[in-house]
């Protein structure tokens, strides 16, 4: 007969959310109370701009569970003037105490409406790489029909501390990227993405984190994700590794810890 106790709170961590568009002041606490007494130890929301950059810091400051990732998002780089992007850049560098990584950052091509802007994309999310590597901080990489060019990127860069968050590459290109010790983020819409389930199954758990990116990727279309239903990506990666759901989502504990430490 099986054991009739009730499954213990997990260690758990969303490493992708955007809480600074999630609601009002008082939705946002709720959902972070929600996460707590879930057994989320740590949220990190991740600015894309100046104005969502300064919010992160803010949430930072109002929940002990929330660290800041900080950076301009590859959309910015059409956006913005190179002395607006220098201006944010010190800004973020200067806050190098108060952020637990970079991000979000990387490549967009869909954003990107010709070659010059694929190419201030790129200038930008070098020089953002650069900046993670003076201050030490990993980065949160967003690619969208730009995977290969990301990757190879990274490498290029010789990035270490790496998180793919939503990644829509190849497998053999998550693979690739798994073996140069980037990880992989599994997010809450896992349920329905094959995607998702090929990565989870294909690489090692030592190279998977869980995020929600909320209120985005939520399990269900058209619903909100919040940061406390990593608990089902923990969920649905130990039922696809055929892994107790408890010691699945220690090891991606592990992993967080291990990357932002
Ligand atoms: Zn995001």
């Amino acid at each position: 007969m099986g054991c009739l106790l009730m499954e213990g709170k997990m260690l758990l961590v969303d490493v992708h959310a955007h809480l600074d568009i999630f609601g009002g002041e008082e939705e946002v606490a709720a959902a972070v109370e929600r996460a707590a007494a879930t057994g989320v130890k740590a949220i990190v929301t991740a600015g894309v701009d100046a104005a969502s950059n300064r919010k992160a810091l803010e949430m930072r400051q109002r929940f002990p569970i929330v660290k800041a990732a900080l950076g301009l998002y590859p959309a910015e780089a059409a956006k913005l003037a190179e002395a607006e992007i220098n201006g944010e850049l010190d800004f973020i560098r200067s806050n190098r105490n108060k952020i637990a990584a970079i991000g979000e950052i990387g490549l967009d091509y869909m954003e990107a409406k010709d070659e010059t802007d694929k190419e201030k994309q790129q200038k930008l999310f070098e020089t953002q790489l650069g900046l993670a590597k003076q201050i030490g901080k990993p980065v949160i990489v967003h690619s969208r029909q730009a995977e290969k060019e990301v990757v190879e990127t990274l490498i290029r860069c010789g990035c270490k501390a790496v998180v793919l968050h939503a990644f829509h590459g190849s497998l053999s290109l998550a693979k690739s990227a798994a073996n140069s010790g980037f990880f992989i983020t599994i997010p809450t819409n896992i349920g329905r993405s094959s995607q998702f389930r090929a990565i989870a199954k294909a690489l090692p758990l030592s190279r998977l984190l869980t995020e929600t990116d909320s209120p985005f990727l939520a399990a269900m279309k058209e619903q909100k994700s919040e940061p406390a239903d990593v608990a089902a990506a923990i969920r649905a990666i130990a039922e696809i590794k055929g892994l107790d759901a408890g010691e699945t989502a220690n090891v991606v504990f592990a992993n967080y810890q291990r990357l932002f430490a």
